[in-house]
This record gives structure tokens, C-alpha cells and sequence, in this order.
């Protein structure tokens, strides 16, 4: 593969954007041509974390960008994981997905990619093999993807731990996202996303003998017990903000006193603030009995994707859709958190949902509706063209004030993406 390459970003090593391929469109350039290319896709199975399929597949998912681009890419290795980056040196727009399934090895042998009735189903066709096939099928319908740069990650249905810092880098370099997961099974485009913290509270308490001197204990079980009805009032129904205790453990014989004991506490929130409410409440937590001792490990791992990052460039998604002649797409909440989150916490416009029409993600006997593939595929394509067009250049502007007013929050509570934040504005400010 040309330019492999295992460096640190796509930003700060240089890279050749000198057409190497000649675009190859007949790639996706028929109905057929769709459905084959996604037979072959989803036949390459790519589970979590197993090196060997994923490299397999990259290779595939690496020779259509670069068919389709005409420019090479960068296979950024992170712990042994190939995330695929197509940078562009004047980049404007980051189309983002992950090729990694939820689906383990050999789930293919019982459920092979197939088509029945106009949908096609298999492992992952939905979430989202689809949808790359229907990103490159955008691009190579492009007269000139250039100012595009494409990432495409293997590690998102596992929190994204290594490809984070890289989604981020490529966000900030660029004025919008578009993240090509599914949209909603009727179509809609997705404008909101829950945030989510995880929390492990840990009790510490005295061991004592439970049968001969239990007085001289300090009971953790009985100290997170006290705990775990109150973290659960700080959940907002109205709000739909769920503060969940799941794994909860204490203690270690049936007859010693516990000195240590253990909850995990799961958060979604729709907002930024509610994450933070719920945040200082846990961290305001004191211990109820004498002598114990409360530790809260954890914080906000997501921020939500907040409507007022997407919603212009939804609007213009459906204005395209009109002009070209289609029903306009509707724009849905969704509980469940992408990559788009990530993006959409920096500041930088982020439409979601892009990918393919279908349902049943993360379950078996996900679908899509083949039929819906190239009206997904002209929005897609008609969507970049104006996002690129100086005329609408309002979408592709810093909007400074906002990120200036999302760094200062990062700043307070996620130190470690601050210079990040500030990287993003001072390119701006250029
Ligand atoms: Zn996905």
C-alpha cells in the first residue's frame, strides 16, 4: 500500500496529495455495482479488536478510497488497530465512519451477506458497511473531492479508545463533519446524540471478624448502601437524563466485615450541563458512616451532539434534498453515541445519520433497504457540493464565538482536549 504509514497524525507529518489513482466511479456506479461492493465488504468480517480480519478489511476499505480519491492515504496505526485517513491539504470537510462490527468472527458462517425482498442483510451491512460504501460512492461522484478528507476508524464499537485523539486532530482541521452512520429506519437524519459519563464509586471501610467483634468494623457495603438509591434520584426523567447503578460488588468471606466495596454508575444525558450537574452531585458525595471513606474514579466520557452544531447543516441537507428533487430527510434524536459526539463537542458543524436507511443495528438481522442506496448517495454528494460552494461558505466558517465558548468549557472539564480547543481556534483566527 502506498504511504503506509504508523505516525502520530495526519497533521503533522507530510503527505503527498498529488493524484496517484485515476478516480475510479464504475466502482459505485450502478445499483449492482453497490450491492457488490457491499457483499464484499460485509464478507470481510471485522470484529472488535481482532488484528488479522480488520487488517483484511482495511485493505479493501484502503484500495476504494483510494480508487475513488486519486490520492493516497495514511493507515495510522494505533495498538495494532489500521484506522484509514485520506487527508486533504485544503480540508474542509472530515466524512467520518468506522469499519469495525459489532459481530464476531465466524458470524458470517451462519448469517452470510444476502439479499431478499430489496433488503440486504449480514453483519454489519447496516452499522455501517453500508455506509461507506455509500460515502465512496458520494465521493466518486464528486467532480472534485480534494477539499474532502475521509477517516474511517476500527475501533468505535469499542468506545473509540484509540481512535479519539485522531477523529479529534481531523475534526479541528476541518470546518464540518458528516459521520455516515445509519440514519433512522425511516430515513431521518440523526441532530442529537446523548452524552454519557461512567463513574466507579469505591467505599473503604474496616474488616472485622462479622461473628466475634463486628463493632470494630466499618462496613463498605453498608456505606455504598446508603449511596445507591441516592445516585440514582439524581436521574432527570423530564430532561431524559438516566443515572443508572449497575455493577455493584463488597466484601470478601461471608463472615468479615467489609472493607471495601465497589459501584459502577452509568449516566446519558441529552445535554452538556446535565452531565455536569450529575457530575458535581457525585463528586459532592460524603460518607455516611463513621470512619468510612468514599473515592469517585471516572467522568464524562462523551459530550452530547448538540442540535445547535447540527441543525444548520441539516437544514441544508434538506434544502439539497428538495433541490434535487426529494423528499427532504426529517432529523431524529438518538439516544446511542457515535464519533460524532467527539466532533460535535469541539464545536465543529457535525451531521449524523448520513449512512444507510435500514434497522435492526447491533442486532440479528440488522438490514438495509437497498433501494434508498443512491437517493442516500445524491443527498450525500449534493450535501458536499454545497458545503464547498463559497455561496453557502456560512456553514464552513469557524463560528469562533461558539468554539471559543466550548474550549473554555473543555478547558474547566476535560483539561487533557484543551489544546485541542485552542489549536482549533487559533487556525481559525488565521
Ligand atoms: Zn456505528
Amino acid at each position: 500500500m502506498p504511504f503506509a504509514a504508523t505516525g502520530a497524525s495526519g497533521e503533522s507529518e507530510p503527505f503527498d496529495t498529488s493524484p496517484e489513482t485515476p478516480p475510479e466511479a464504475s466502482l459505485f456506479s450502478s445499483p449492482a455495482a453497490l450491492a457488490d461492493r457491499l457483499a464484499e465488504l460485509v464478507a470481510l468480517e471485522s470484529p472488535p479488536g481482532a488484528l488479522g480480519p480488520l487488517n483484511h478489511c482495511a485493505d479493501l476499505v484502503a484500495d476504494w478510497g483510494t480508487a475513488v480519491l486519486g490520492r493516497p492515504f495514511r493507515r495510522v496505526v494505533r495498538d495494532g488497530l489500521p484506522h484509514l485517513l485520506w487527508p486533504a491539504a485544503d480540508q474542509r470537510i472530515l466524512m467520518l465512519g468506522h469499519y469495525d462490527t459489532v459481530w464476531p468472527k465466524g458470524t458470517i458462517d451462519d448469517w452470510p451477506f444476502a439479499v431478499a425482498d430489496g433488503r440486504a442483510t449480514g453483519p454489519g451491512v447496516l452499522d455501517m458497511k453500508a455506509g461507506i460504501v455509500q460515502m465512496f460512492a458520494a465521493l466518486a461522484s464528486l467532480p472534485d473531492p480534494s477539499r474532502v478528507a475521509v477517516l474511517l476508524t476500527c475501533d468505535e464499537e469499542t468506545g473509540s479508545v484509540t481512535s479519539r485523539p485522531l477523529i479529534e486532530e481531523q475534526a479541528m482541521r476541518s470546518g464540518a463533519v458528516l459521520v455516515c452512520e445509519p440514519g433512522t429506519p425511516d430515513g431521518r437524519l440523526k441532530i442529537a446524540r446523548k452524552g454519557g459519563s461512567v463513574y466507579r464509586l469505591t467505599a473503604r471501610g474496616r474488616a472485622a471478624h462479622a461473628g466475634v467483634e463486628p463493632h470494630l468494623g466499618i462496613n463498605a457495603t453498608v456505606e455504598l448502601a446508603h449511596h445507591v438509591l441516592s445516585v440514582r434520584s439524581l436521574a432527570d426523567e423530564e430532561r431524559g437524563t438516566s443515572v443508572t447503578p449497575t455493577v455493584l460488588s463488597g466484601g470478601t468471606t461471608t463472615n468479615t466485615v467489609p472493607e471495601l466495596a465497589t459501584l459502577t454508575i452509568d449516566v446519558r444525558a441529552w445535554t452538556r450541563s446535565e452531565l455536569v450537574r450529575v457530575d458535581a452531585a457525585l463528586r459532592g458525595l460524603v460518607p455516611q458512616l463513621d470512619g468510612a471513606a468514599l473515592e469517585l474514579g471516572g467522568g464524562v466520557n462523551r459530550y452530547p451532539l448538540d442540535p445547535e452544531v447540527s441543525l444548520p447543516l441539516a437544514e441544508l441537507a434538506q434544502r439539497t434534498a428538495k433541490a434535487l428533487g426529494m423528499e427532504p430527510p426529517g432529523a431524529a434524536y438518538a439516544p446511542g453515541a457515535s464519533d460524532g459526539n467527539f466532533t460535535a463537542a469541539l464545536g465543529v458543524p457535525t451531521l449524523d445519520g448520513l449512512g444507510a436507511v435500514g434497522a435492526g443495528a447491533h442486532a440479528r438481522g440488522e438490514y438495509i433497504e437497498l433501494a434508498a442506496m443512491p437517493g442516500r448517495i445524491a443527498l450525500l454528494a449534493g450535501l458536499v457540493e454545497r458545503m464547498l460552494d463559497t455561496a453557502q461558505s456560512q456553514f464552513m466558517q469557524p463560528q469562533l464565538v461558539r468554539s471559543q465558548l466550548v474550549q473554555s468549557q473543555l478547558v474547566q472539564s476535560h483539561p487533557a482536549q484543551s489544546h485541542l480547543a485552542a489549536a482549533h481556534s487559533a487556525g481559525r483566527a488565521g
